[in-house]
């Protein structure tokens, strides 16, 4: 199984599904990860809020994986965004890594009350050019902060990681990055669970159709539509089901039907509303 690579705007890839541990227990993460690795996948997605970085250094080393084949993310949490705070963040994030560099480091949230979302990502173009991140992008960032950031640095997000699954596709965010080169990361691409995704016609009947799960074709949907995504279990058996989505495709309906699923309903905060 060969996990498709993106291009990003900087000329680094990505591999296109990871595997993500927001929520997942920190006493249990190496272990989880460690599970994650065996089956294949090569991106991690966490974050320095998650309280988890150090579990996945540790199943990163124990893998024995060499580090070119890893894609590694973490995230500047926004109470670190002002003056020099990103400067020491990084720090602390690669020392419970156990790593001198991640792949890709987000600003987790734009907390636009705070008004420090764009030195953040002045700070983390100097973490870029100090070589602690090879790529930097955004997280959570509507086009009002994307144009901010941009406006202000000339430098523009390799990604911008934000809430999307078929009933909320954000499609204002999704058009301005698209006309800017700046790939999506969908976050909770199955909706975290918080609606009935997995019982909706459409997901049911493709996934009858091709003999997989809801999941799968729910994630087949993000794969089809340019999305990176890295869905979060706990469960070895969902763990590698969720990385088993390269050996079919959705037709151009069954994709079609799935995307008309949007109801423009958050199942999680507004970035405005996160500080
Ligand atoms: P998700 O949509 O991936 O949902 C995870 C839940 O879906 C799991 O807890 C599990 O209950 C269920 N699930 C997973 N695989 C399944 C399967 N095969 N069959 C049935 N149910 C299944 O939501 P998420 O974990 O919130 O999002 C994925 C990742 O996105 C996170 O782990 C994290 O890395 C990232 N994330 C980022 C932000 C942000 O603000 N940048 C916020 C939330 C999540």
């Amino acid at each position: 199984m060969t996990i498709p690579a993106l291009t990003l705007n900087d000329g680094h890839t990505i591999p296109q599904l990871g595997f993500g541990v927001f929520k997942v227990d920190p006493a249990e993460t190496e272990r989880i990860v460690s599970e994650a690795l065996a089956a294949g996948y090569r991106h991690i997605d966490t974050a320095a809020i998650y309280g988890n970085e150090e579990g996945v250094g540790r199943a990163i080393a124990a893998s024995g994986i060499p580090r070119e084949e890893l894609f590694v993310t973490t995230k500047l949490w926004f109470e670190d965004q002002a003056g020099d705070k990103p400067l020491a963040a990084i720090d602390t994030s690669l020392d419970k890594l156990g790593l001198d560099r991640v792949d890709l480091y987000l600003s987790h949230w734009p907390a636009p009350k705070n008004g420090h979302f764009v030195n953040a990502w002045e700070r983390m173009i100097e973490i870029r050019d100090a070589g602690k991140a090879t790529s930097i992008g955004v997280s959570n960032h509507l086009p009002e902060h994307l144009e901010k950031v941009i406006a202000a640095t000339g430098v523009t997000p390799a990604v911008d990681q934000i809430e999307l699954h078929p009933a909320y596709q954000q499609r204002d965010v999704t058009s301005f990055a698209a006309g800017r080169g700046i790939l999506i990361e969908a976050w909770g691409p199955l909706g975290q669970g918080k609606y009935p995704l997995f019982e909706e016609e459409p997901v049911a009947a493709a996934a009858a159709a091709h003999g997989k799960t809801p999941a799968q074709v729910v994630l087949r949907w993000h794969l089809q539509q340019g999305h990176i995504v890295f869905p979060k279990s706990s469960t070895p058996e969902r763990i590698r089901e969720n990385l088993d989505v390269f050996g079919f495709a959705l037709t151009d309906d069954e994709q079609a039907a799935i995307t008309a699923l949007e109801r423009g309903g958050r199942v999680s905060a507004h970035p405005d509303e996160v500080n």
